[in-house]
C-alpha cells in the first residue's frame, strides 16, 4: 500500500506562464470584441481561466479563431510591462471597464498596478512571464457561464477555461488523460452500466438507485454492518424528520443555516429534515446514566441525510442533496480517545485495503480562527489525533487552520489512477455538542463529566464513494461487488437447458449469475456481456456439455482455460468471499 502524505507543490513558473496565458487570451477576446467588459483572469490547476462580458454567447468557433490570435501574439513576443498608477488614473484606464472599477474601488493602497503588453493593458498585481513569447503550449477547452463574484444576483459572464503546460508533450499528455477522464466519467458509466439516474421531475441531487446500483450498495452495506459489529459498534437507526429546536440547541440552526431546508410545520411545531445524524445518538445515549465503565460506546448508522447544495455545484453522486452517510459517533472519556482513534484509524484503512484504493492521503486539520471551547483542550485533542495516527504508523500531513470550528479532525482522501482525490474517512473530534446537550457520564469520582465525542465516517457516503468506485475501476469492479459476477453464455439455443441448469447450481452457492438466452451470436452476446463489465463469462456447448466443463472468459477478454463446473464454482466462491481484486482464476 502507497501512502502518499505529499501535498502536491507544482512548479511555481507555471502558473505564473499560464496567469499570462491569461491576459493574452484577453488580448485575443478584445480584438475581437472591442466591447468586451473583463472580469478575472487567474491561473488554476493545468491552465487558466477569464471572465467576459460579451454581446453574445460564444460558440467552439469562437475558441478556435480566439487561440489563432493568441498564437499571433504570443509569436510577437510582446514584453508583459509592469507600471503603478494612482488610482484615479486606473478609473480613467479602465472607464469602460465597470468590473475592473469595481475592483480597483476595493484596492486599500493609493497605487494600483497594472501591466501592459503591446497596447493591451489590465489591471492586475502580477507577476507574469517576462514576454509573451515565453507562453507555452496551450489550448482553450470550454466555454461556461459564471456569476460576477459567485454571486447569483450579479451578473453572469461568459467564462471561457484554458489549459497551458511548457511543452507540447505535456500538453498532450493532459488533453488524452481529461478524455480518458471523461469516458470514465461516474456519470456516463453509471448510464452505460445502469445503476443511478437523477431526474428533473424529482429535482436534482437527488439519487435513485437501480437494481444494478443497489446490488453494489447492499453489498457494501453488508459488509460496513457485519465488520462494525465485529468491532464493538452497535447498529441503530434514526428518524429523517427532528423539531426545529433540536437544531436550535445544537447550534446547526446558527451555523449551517445555507445548508438546511425549511422547516415544515407539523401540528403547530416546525420540523426540518436532518442535515446530520449525530442529534438523534445523541438523544438514544442520553436516555440512561451511563458510568465510566460503560464507555466507550459506539454507535453506528448508515445515516441518510438532507443538505442544501446549489444547483450550480451539483455534480453526479459527488455533490448531491440527499445521501446516505455510513456514519457512527463514539462517547468515550477523554483517556480512552487515542485508542478510539486508533480503532476508526484500523477500521478506515482495512476497508480502503478491501476495496482495492492503493493510493492516499492523511491530512490532520487543527484550530482554525473561530472555534468553541478552549485552546488547551484543541491542543490536547489535537495531539491525540498526531498521536494516535503515529501509533498506527500512518503517514500524514498537517492542514493548519482547517479543523471545523467544534474540533480537530483527521481526513483521508482516496486518489484515482488519473490522480483525482476524493474525500473518504473523516475522524472528527467535537467539543461542542457535548456542551451544549449536557452528554455525561458518571465518573469513578461519582461526579459528572462531559463525555469525549467523535464524528466519524469510514466511506464518507454511499453516493460519493459509488462514484469513486467507478472512476477508480472505471466501471469494472472487483468480483465480490459486480452487480452481475457471471455471464452463462449458450452457443445455441439447444445448449439452453444445460445454461440454466449451472445458473440454478451457482445461484444456489450465492453467486450473483446469469444466462444470455437471446437467439443471438456468441461473439454478439460476448461483447454485451464486455460493455457491461460482467467478471466472467461462461461459454457452453456440445463440447463443455459433454465434458461437465465451462469454458471461462474474463470480461477483458481474455481466454481461460476449460474447468470443470465444480472447480469453477468453488474457485469462484472462494474470490467473492475473499474479496478477491484479481479477475484471474
Ligand atoms: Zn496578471
Ligand atoms: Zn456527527
Amino acid at each position: 500500500m502507497v501512502i502518499d502524505s505529499e501535498k502536491t507543490i507544482e512548479d511555481e513558473k507555471l502558473p505564473i506562464m499560464r496567469h499570462s496565458a491569461a491576459h493574452v487570451m484577453a488580448e485575443a477576446v478584445l480584438s475581437i470584441f472591442p466591447d468586451a467588459k473583463f472580469g478575472i483572469g487567474p491561473a488554476i490547476e493545468n491552465g487558466f481561466y477569464y471572465d467576459f462580458e460579451l454581446p453574445r454567447s460564444l460558440n467552439p468557433d469562437d475558441l478556435l479563431l480566439i487561440e489563432t490570435k493568441m498564437a499571433e501574439i504570443i509569436a510577437a513576443d510582446m514584453p508583459f510591462v509592469r507600471q503603478e498608477v494612482d488610482k484615479e488614473e486606473a478609473q480613467r484606464l479602465f472607464a469602460h471597464q465597470p468590473y475592473k472599477l469595481e475592483l480597483i474601488d476595493e484596492v486599500p493602497d493609493e497605487k494600483v498596478s497594472i501591466y501592459r503588453q503591446g497596447s493591451f493593458v489590465d489591471l492586475c498585481r502580477g507577476p507574469h512571464v517576462d514576454s509573451t513569447g515565453e507562453i507555452g503550449a496551450f489550448k482553450l477547452v470550454s466555454i461556461a457561464g459564471a456569476y460576477w463574484r459567485g454571486d447569483e444576483h450579479r451578473p453572469m459572464l461568459q467564462r471561457i477555461y484554458g489549459v497551458a503546460f511548457d511543452t507540447k508533450e505535456a500538453l498532450v499528455a493532459h488533453l488524452k488523460n481529461l478524455e480518458e477522464s471523461s469516458r470514465y466519467d461516474h456519470r456516463r458509466l453509471g448510464r452505460e452500466l445502469d445503476l443511478f439516474s437523477i431526474h428533473d421531475e424529482a429535482g436534482p441531487g437527488l439519487v435513485h438507485w437501480h437494481p444494478k446500483g443497489a446490488v453494489i450498495r447492499r453489498v457494501i452495506e453488508d459488509f460496513w454492518k457485519d465488520e462494525h459489529i465485529k468491532r464493538g459498534y452497535d447498529i441503530v437507526y434514526t428518524p429523517h424528520l427532528a423539531k426545529l429546536d433540536l437544531w436550535k440547541t445544537s447550534g446547526h440552526w446558527e451555523f449551517y443555516r445555507d445548508y438546511l431546508y425549511s422547516p415544515m410545520e407539523i401540528e403547530g411545531q416546525e420540523y426540518i429534515v436532518k442535515p446530520m445524524n449525530c442529534l438523534g445518538h445523541i438523544l438514544i445515549y442520553k436516555t440512561k446514566l451511563h458510568s465510566y465503565r460503560e464507555l466507550p460506546l459506539r454507535y453506528a448508522e448508515l445515516g441518510t441525510v438532507y443538505r442544501y447544495e446549489r444547483s450550480g455545484v451539483l455534480h453526479g453522486l459527488s455533490r448531491v442533496r440527499g445521501f446516505t452517510q455510513d456514519d457512527a459517533h463514539i462517547f468515550c472519556r477523554f483517556d480512552q480517545l487515542e485508542d478510539e482513534v486508533v480503532g476508526v484509524l484500523d477500521l478506515a484503512l482495512f476497508m480502503i485495503d478491501t476495496f482495492g484504493f492503493e493510493n492516499y492521503q492523511v491530512l490532520l486539520s487543527t484550530r482554525p480562527q473561530k472555534y468553541a471551547g478552549t485552546i488547551q483542550v484543541w491542543e490536547e485533542a489535537t495531539k491525540t489525533l498526531s498521536q494516535a495516527l503515529t501509533r498506527r504508523g500512518v503517514a500524514y500531513v498537517i492542514d493548519p487552520g482547517e479543523g471545523v470550528f467544534y474540533g480537530p479532525k483527521i481526513d483521508i482522501k482516496f486518489k484515482t489512477a488519473q490522480g483525482r482525490g476524493w474525500q473518504g474517512t473523516t475522524i472528527q473530534v467535537d467539543f461542542n455538542l457535548p456542551q451544549r446537550f449536557n452528554v455525561t457520564y458518571i465518573g469513578e469520582d461519582g461526579q459528572e463529566h462531559l463525555v469525549a465525542m467523535v464524528h466519524r465516517t469510514v466511506l464518507g457516503s454511499m453516493e460519493r464513494f459509488l462514484a469513486s468506485l467507478i472512476e477508480y475501476y472505471r466501471g469494472a469492479f472487483p468480483v465480490w461487488l459486480a452487480p452481475v459476477q457471471v455471464m452463462v453464455i449458450p452457443v445455441a439455443d439447444r445448449h439452453l437447458d444445460y445454461a440454466h441448469k449451472l445458473e440454478a447450481e451457482f445461484k444456489s452457492e450465492g453467486v450473483r449469475v446469469k444466462v444470455d438466452d437471446r437467439s443471438e451470436r456468441v461473439n454478439l452476446k460476448i461483447r454485451r456481456a464486455q460493455l457491461d463489465k460482467i467478471p466472467y463469462m461462461l461459454v457452453v456447448g456440445d463440447k463443455e456439455i459433454a465434458s461437465s466443463t465451462v469454458s471461462v472468459r474474463l470480461h477483458n477478454s481474455e481466454q481461460l482455460s476449460s474447468l470443470s463446473v465444480e472447480s469453477f464454482k468453488e474457485t469462484i466462491s472462494r474470490v467473492i468471499a475473499n474479496k478477491v481484486k484479481d479477475l484471474k482464476l
